[in-house]
């Protein structure tokens, strides 16, 4: 059966046909250039996304702070690392780039804070 993927690599988002053939491999319609059949066949045998979430700090002044994945994740992970993320504390100073979680059940994905509180210039 075929299935339609739409490439996020660049803006111009192709609606890239997937089709399986007889002998377990994949054939590719739609896509503009060689990345989308790349993106296509990681979508449909390993589908992966950057997690965006916030955690909880021990500020009342910033009570939430922002952190996202530094690569993407697969899918199936996404639900445990959010089940950790809201489980956090982080303990204000933070600085954006600050990993709160190294190498996620062997994933190679660490999770970074993307927003340094207190503002250096604030001080
Ligand atoms: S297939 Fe190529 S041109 Fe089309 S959205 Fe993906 S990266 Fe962009």
């Amino acid at each position: 059966m075929d299935k339609e993927v739409i490439c996020l690599s660049c803006p111009n988002g192709c609606h890239i046909t997937v089709q399986e053939t007889p002998d377990n491999n994949y054939q590719f319609q739609g896509a503009k250039c060689e990345r989308g059949e790349v993106y296509a066949y990681e979508e449909i045998t390993d589908p992966r996304r950057v997690v965006t979430a916030v955690v909880q700090t021990n500020s009342e002044e910033m009570p939430y702070i922002p952190v996202k994945t530094d690569k993407a994740i697969p899918k199936r992970y996404i639900k445990t690392l959010l089940t950790e993320l809201y489980r956090k504390k982080i303990n204000l100073p933070a600085k954006c780039g600050q990993i709160i979680i190294q190498n996620f059940m062997d994933t190679g994905v660490n999770v970074v804070i993307t927003r340094t509180f207190p503002l250096d210039f604030l001080r």
